[in-house]
């Protein structure tokens, strides 16, 4: 009987551990998913290369800087 009951321990065990791991893997798979993600956009004045969440987006075009923006915008 005490081998039964051991054996649903290891079973109960096995399976928390798969949950959790489970649980923890999609995270980190959002994660690395969410950091290739991350755009990478061309400032329409300079040419600089800069994270579309960084940059400024007027008229269709990506900015670095609102400097450039108002200097390419403005002409
Ligand atoms: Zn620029």
């Amino acid at each position: 009987m005490s081998r039964l009951l051991f054996l649903l321990a290891v079973i109960v065990v096995v399976f928390l551990l798969l949950r959790a791991y489970r649980r923890k893997a999609p995270r980190q798979q959002d994660a690395a998913a969410e950091a290739e993600a991350e755009e990478m956009v061309r400032c329409a004045k300079c040419g600089v290369h800069l994270p579309k969440s960084e940059s400024i987006l007027a008229g269709g075009n990506f900015y670095c800087s609102d400097a450039h923006r108002r200097e390419h915008t403005s002409k």
